[in-house]
């Protein structure tokens, strides 16, 4: 990567002997102490040591010999780069980097990185080096440029075959998605045949009477959206599910939404047909309102009345999207290497990390290298959803396999490349490149973190630690739990994981003071005393929906109330009295109004107010009593004010308490 510059080659070697100071120079070239290292480039070495010792005693001789020597003429880097290795790279002390940007306004450390192409480029100037930014690392690191898509675009015609379609099922809660899928895993002809239970693992193929389709087991809009937010798509007909009892929902509503902008297709199952109030019509009429006239009323989106309970309507379902699967024309190379998406992954007792994969193109088989985001693999074993061991698996098809070197996040892709070595190699560099990403984010954000710690100041801190089933619900938890908006409350995650509820976890909380959720796992049984012990906040939930909105609760709670004064009466101060024992009692008339000595008192001198505080007693005559109606003379002690006069007026108000929104 360095190239080196003509002044740093040595003149021409002259024929003949060497003469005795070219002997000489030699000779202290090749003292090892002498050269320059990261001591010298941290400016760590004293004076009278190393670096300045090679000088050369004579004038002449210690320029030329520093610049011959010491200092590349252009070096190529990529960004970010710290302020450490540029100076490295450039064979020059950090110090004198570090100087020279502070000529230019820009105040940093030895560890800060430098991702400005420009202010890199100008340091290179001062100090003579041209630098060149290389890219090339990272266009080894996205492998290859193209989509899935656009590789499937460019395959000669010839080497595509057909597909089954990907489904995923969404909707509002409760209206049967996760049962719809079920009807159609039992329905399914290949797990009849092999009497085998399906597993979950994300996704199933599910074969019909009219071809094969792969449905996504995980519905869900976070699921959808998390793996949508990092670019992948893996569906391509959604199934909007629809109770006919009750019709159009929010969460019908924002789905809707997701598949239009996602461009996707939608089959309207309209189910729960085997309940009273089931009313199609009314869902024709939502549909219609919204521009999805369905076909019933002559339109495009079809619709299917079907009933998860009883069976009806779940053969017309899969005939619907094998019919809506042939339009889409859906087609792969099957010959090309493997390339698709993490559906989940979870770390598996005994066999280490794995995933699902849905492969999108080409074909996975047993001993494939993979580089997942920043995970790789060779892959070990591949297993159906019947927990079948493959020798390899085709577009389309959704596999669990083993073998991964960590867990990838659920959306991030995956290809298969030549060797376990280079995806392991390409891997190391993605994570290395992440980690520079974070510093980058982590110096440059400096600034606003000084400001979002005022800030912080103001909110309050809801400590979470979140456990999982898989990795997919994980993130979309954390996903929707970000998205809760408030100006009042900041989330923060204190740790995360897959898995039950341990002891760790627990100590975790205590220690935070967090709220753990967990989601589809248990508590270790163990650990129960601990927790109660120590009243650790355990919340179980098994729909992100309902987790999210005790997270609003609790989040809600944590906000101090709100303190509201209404003015409930006045008096006027019309004589006082010392009491020897008690002080100064105020003797009034209520003008407006019912006082009460519950209330708190304000004084008013003409528009000063002169006190604040607690009614001490309140008198009715000689009565103490509790209350005193407008019209009527009372005594009113203040609690530690004695300088009331007359011509005061007294203000009374009820303090209320009242819970803040989020
Ligand atoms: P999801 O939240 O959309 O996944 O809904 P579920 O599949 O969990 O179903 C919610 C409730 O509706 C459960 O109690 C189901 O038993 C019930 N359910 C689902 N489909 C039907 C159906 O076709 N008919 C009736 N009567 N109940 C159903």
């Amino acid at each position: 990567m360095t190239e080196t510059g003509s002044r740093r080659s040595l003149p021409p070697a002259k024929k003949g002997p060497p003469t005795k100071d070219e002997e000489k120079k030699k000779r202290r070239l090749n003292e090892p102490s002498k050269h320059f290292d990261s001591r010298d480039r941290h400016g760590l070495r004293d004076d009278e040591e190393g670096f300045h010792r090679r000088k050369f005693k004579s004038h002449t001789h210690k320029s030329h010999f520093e610049e011959e020597i010491l200092r590349p003429k252009s070096i190529a880097v990529t960004l970010p780069i710290s302020v450490k290795d540029l100076a490295s790279e450039m064979k020059l002390k950090a110090v004198d980097v570090i100087s020279k940007l502070l000529t230019h306004g820009i105040k940093c450390m030895l560890n800060d990185p430098l991702d400005d192409e420009v202010v890199v480029q100008l340091v290179g100037q001062d100090f003579g080096c041209e630098i060149t930014i290389d890219t090339s690392k990272q266009d080894r690191l996205d492998i290859t440029g193209k989509s899935i898509l656009e590789e499937i675009a460019g395959t000669d015609p010839s080497q595509l075959v057909l597909r089954p379609p990907v489904v995923t099922f969404m909707g509002h809660v409760d209206h049967g998605k996760t049962s719809l899928i079920d009807a159609l895993r039992k329905s399914n002809l290949a797990s009849k045949e092999a009497g085998a239970i399906t597993q979950h693992i994300g996704a199933f193929s599910c074969q019909t009477p009219n071809g094969d389709i792969t449905i996504l087991d995980t519905p869900g809009h976070e699921a959808f959206t998390t793996i949508r937010s990092r670019g992948a798509s893996v569906t391509d007909i959604v199934v909007l599910v629809v109770a006919g009892d009750e019709g159009f929902k929010v969460q019908t509503e924002e789905a809707i939404r997701i598949a239009k902008e996602a461009k996707l297709p939608m089959i309207f199952a309209i189910n729960k047909m085997d309940k009273e109030g089931f009313d199609p019509e009314k869902v024709y009429r939502q549909m219609s309102d919204r521009d999805l006239l369905p076909e019933a009323w002559g339109g495009e989106i079809p619709t299917v009345n079907c009933s998860a309970l009883n069976g009806q309507g779940i053969s017309e379902l899969s005939e619907l999207l094998a019919l809506q699967s042939e339009i889409l024309e859906l087609k792969a190379n099957p010959e090309s290497r493997a390339r698709g998406t993490v559906l989940e992954s979870q770390i598996i007792k005994g066999l280490g990390p794995s995933a699902t994969l849905l492969i999108q193109n080409g074909t996975l088989r047993i001993s494939d290298a993979i580089v997942f985001g920043e995970a790789y693999a060779r892959v070990k074993t591949i297993q159906d959803e019947h927990g079948k061991q493959l020798k390899s698996a085709g577009p389309s098809h959704a596999v669990r396999v083993t073998g991964l070197s960590d867990v990838p996040s659920s959306g991030s892709d995956f290809i298969v490349v030549k060797s376990e070595k280079e995806a392991r190699k390409i891997t190391e560099q993605r994570e290395a490149e992440s980690r520079k990403n974070r510093l980058r984010k982590q110096s440059f954000n400096l600034g606003s973190m000084l400001q979002a710690n005022a800030a912080r100041q103001e909110k309050k801190i809801f400590n979470v630690i979140v456990k999982a089933d898989v990795q997919g619900s994980l993130e979309a938890i954390k996903d929707s739990l970000l998205k809760i908006p408030t100006q009042k409350v900041l989330i923060q995650f204190v740790s995360e994981g897959l898995g039950m509820i341990t002891l760790t976890d627990a100590e975790l909380a205590m220690t935070s003071n967090a709220v753990i959720f967990g989601f589809h796992t248990k508590t270790d049984k163990t650990i129960e005393s601990f927790i109660r012990t120590h009243k650790i906040s355990i919340h179980h939930h098994d729909v992100i929906y309902h987790l999210v909105d005790d997270a609003k609760e609790l989040m809600t709670q944590l906000l101090d109330k709100l303190r509201v004064e209404n003015e409930m009466a006045e008096i006027e101060v019309r004589a006082t009295f010392k009491a020897s024992n008690l002080g100064v009692i105020a003797g009034c008339m209520v003008t407006s109004g019912t006082a009460k000595r519950s209330h708190i008192a304000k004084v008013y001198r003409g528009t000063e107010l002169v006190f604040e505080g607690e009614i001490q007693s309140l008198k009715r005559v000689k009565e103490d009593v509790k209350e005193v109606q407008k019209g009527l003379e009372c005594g009113v002690l203040l609690k530690g004010f004695n300088d009331v006069q007359v011509g005061d007026v007294i203000k009374t108000f009820e303090v209320q308490y009242i819970q803040q929104e989020l």
